[in-house]
């Protein structure tokens, strides 16, 4: 049996698309302008019926992304703004953008 088998789809990806970082840090936000996560469906693997969790798994903040059938969706609730999950996405083109929030203070 290969080695391959046992190769995640994470890790099958890389040989494509590197990641930034293994360990990335939360995006250095500035304080006065808290943001959002927004998942942009057209370049989401999952969304195109792709299998990918990568943003749930990694979100350190439980609840703040939900999957249903298998398609992530950001609770802008429960988003704290950290920006790991954009920093991880695997997409080609990366699928999580960053929003910026004007004239709302920050949700902790
Ligand atoms: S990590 Fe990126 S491609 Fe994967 S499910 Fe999340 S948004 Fe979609
Ligand atoms: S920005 Fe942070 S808290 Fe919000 S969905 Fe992404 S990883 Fe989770």
């Amino acid at each position: 049996m290969s080695a391959r088998v046992n190769q995640s789809r994470r890790d099958w990806l890389r040989c494509f698309v590197p990641l930034k970082s293994e360990t990335p840090e939360p995006a250095q936000a500035d304080p006065n302008v808290p943001k959002k996560a927004i998942i942009q469906g057209r370049h989401c693997l999952a969304y195109q019926r792709s299998f990918c969790s990568t943003c749930s798994e990694r979100c350190p903040v439980e609840g703040a992304i939900k999957v249903e059938m298998g398609v992530p969706q950001i609770v802008a609730d429960a988003c704290t703004g950290c920006g790991i999950c954009a920093d991880v996405c695997p997409a080609p083109t990366n699928a999580i953008l960053m929003m910026p929030l004007k004239g709302k203070s920050r949700h902790v």
